[in-house]
């Protein structure tokens, strides 16, 4: 009786412990979100099994059930050392571990369990085995097989491993994380001291302190890991960093409600009027410009970028799904950053590519871009579309007889001469040196020739201050004019190139003029129509 009675209360001690584990076990998979605390709650959770399995056995008092919990036992305990190999690598590389390792760190492991299952259909593990009585109650009595030596061999091999890797890490940290590693390395060993103090159940030992020591192992192992605060040091450190950034970053739950703002956007008067805990739609500007329940949108595979200007500052901003370890969308980060400067400077650029820097006209380039553009939809609507190219008349004299600088400043007073009189249909552009050019949409042979007199009376009536005692001079120039209703046959360049034609006609025929070139006349001659 006083055997049974030792054995139960053994038991319940164990069941107790068990227990312990198990809640260490859940415990750490609540936090989870701490790197190797699922490796360390799985290990948690193989002690407590193994610990039933042994408490179990140890009321169990015929051969074939206590058999029955060997299997048991053998399913968990195969697991127990990679699990912890694995805790231990999670914890010293901080980062996910490749699949790879797992299947070889748990390849043994499976054998062993499935042998363990059928250990009485086969002599692998145990040679022989029976039932004898122990101290306080029966216990097996068995010979080990080669696989019971290479359990053996793989559970020292992979603790040695852990408690070396330990070891390294140890001198290469300092601080916090030494001292976790230390305590970690404590724990570890603590199994091994414990088989060697007082020889394990293999050499009949009725009473087996092993689960009690693995879940002390086990309480050693969560203050490492949580009290320690050793993992959530990383995070803090990783959210200190965020706070030091400049962008913004919002973080959302599933449902947008604001989980947390970083320090920068907190700051901001973009995000002054969000609070932690509320709904992220309709609490601050910002959120208008992200449009509600499109985050999925968003947050594709490649992280979109989306831009916005609200007062007076420009932002883009990147929405990223947030995972949980399951892999489903637990939320949503949103990266703002706040990149006016940058904006500025590209629209200078895109600015200084388009634009010709003395007159602020269109250069160029553009001006065919822009006509390119218009010849498209004139064709689409069946339009006719004028062009106009001109060229100031003896502009090298002026030049020469009052300087370059005065030069240019009739070409800015030109210039603006001719955007003043123009339609906002109509484009001009500096097409040269002295030579402007302006498409006319949407206008005929006559209507385009109209536009050119009305600018060639505008510039000859035009007088330029030269900063010479008041004195201003005049200047004149000559249009070539060109308009087309077939455009569907001539792009830009033919166009250009008529209106150049013009152009050379009324520079022969004494400049101060207006020809228009008509579809007509394919080639010069002297008899084109002049107005003048
Ligand atoms: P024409 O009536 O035959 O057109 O005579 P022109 O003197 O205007 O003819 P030409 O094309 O030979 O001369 C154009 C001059 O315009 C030559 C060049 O020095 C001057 N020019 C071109 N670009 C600029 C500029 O940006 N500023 C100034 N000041 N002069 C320019
Ligand atoms: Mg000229
Ligand atoms: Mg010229």
């Amino acid at each position: 009786m006083f055997f049974t009675e030792v054995s139960v209360v053994w038991a319940l001690l164990i069941v107790a412990s068990a227990v312990f584990a198990l809640y260490l076990s859940a415990y750490s998979l609540f936090r989870r979100q701490v790197s190797g605390a699922v490796e360390f709650s799985l290990f948690m959770f193989t002690v407590a099994m193994y610990s039933l399995g042994y408490a179990f056995e140890m009321n169990a008092h015929t051969l074939e059930r206590i058999i029955d919990f060997l299997r048991f036992q053998f399913i968990w305990t195969s697991f127990t050392a990679p699990v912890f190999l694995l805790f231990v690598l999670r914890f010293i590389l901080q980062d996910k571990i490749p699949g790879p390792v797992y299947l070889l760190l748990f390849l043994i492991p499976m054998i062993i369990a499935v042998m363990g299952l059928t250990i009485d259909s086969h002599r692998l593990i145990y040679r022989s085995y029976s039932l004898v009585q122990g101290e306080y109650f029966p216990v097996i009595k068995y010979e080990g097989g080669p696989w019971y030596v290479i359990q053996q061999i793989y559970l020292i091999g992979t603790s040695i491993i852990a408690e070396v890797l330990l070891l390294i890490h140890i001198f290469r940290v300092r601080g916090k994380i030494q001292k976790q590693s230390i305590l970690i390395l404590i724990a570890s060993v603590m199994p091994t001291v414990n088989a060697m103090i007082q020889p394990g159940r293999t050499v009949h030992s009725n009473l087996d302190l092993q689960p009690f020591v693995m879940v002390l192992m086990g309480i050693l192992l969560s203050i490492a890991l949580f009290r320690f605060q050793m993992l959530d040091l990383v995070r803090a450190a990783r959210w200190m960093a965020v706070d030091s950034i400049h962008d913004y970053l919002v973080i959302l739950d599933r449902e947008g409600i604001v989980q947390d703002i970083n320090h920068a956007g907190r700051n901001s008067r973009l995000l002054e009027d969000l609070r932690i805990g509320s709904h992220f739609y309709g609490n601050c500007d910002f959120s208008r410009f992200v449009e509600e329940g499109s985050f999925l949108d968003y947050a594709g595979e490649h992280k979109n970028v989306q831009r916005f200007d609200w007062k007076e500052k420009s932002y883009k901003f990147t929405v990223s799904k947030v995972f949980d370890w399951k892999g489903d969308i637990t939320g949503y980060a949103l990266l703002i950053n706040e990149n006016t400067e940058l904006v500025k400077l590209l629209d200078e650029l895109e600015r200084q590519a388009i634009v010709d820097e003395l007159t602020s006209m269109f250069n160029r380039r553009q001006l065919i871009n822009l006509a390119d553009r218009e010849i498209e939809i004139a064709r689409r609507d069946e339009s006719s579309m004028g062009i106009i190219i001109l060229d100031l008349d003896h502009f090298k004299h002026i030049n020469d007889s009052y300087g370059h600088l005065t030069g240019d400043k009739v070409l800015r007073a030109v210039s603006a001469c001719i955007r003043e009189r123009l339609r906002p249909s109509e484009i001009s552009g500096r097409y040269g040196g002295e030579e402007f050019c302006i498409i006319c949409p949407h206008s005929n042979g006559t209507e385009t020739l109209a536009i050119a007199e009305r600018l060639r009376t505008a510039i000859e009536k035009l007088r330029i201050d030269i900063d010479l005692g008041g004195k201003t001079i005049g200047v004149t120039a000559s249009f070539g004019v060109y308009a087309t209703g077939d455009l569907h046959n001539s792009g830009t360049e033919d166009l250009l190139k008529n209106a150049d034609l013009a152009l050379y006609h009324a520079k022969e025929n004494g400049r101060n003029q207006s020809v228009l070139w008509t579809a007509q006349v394919t080639a010069p001659s002297p008899d084109t129509p002049l107005i003048k």
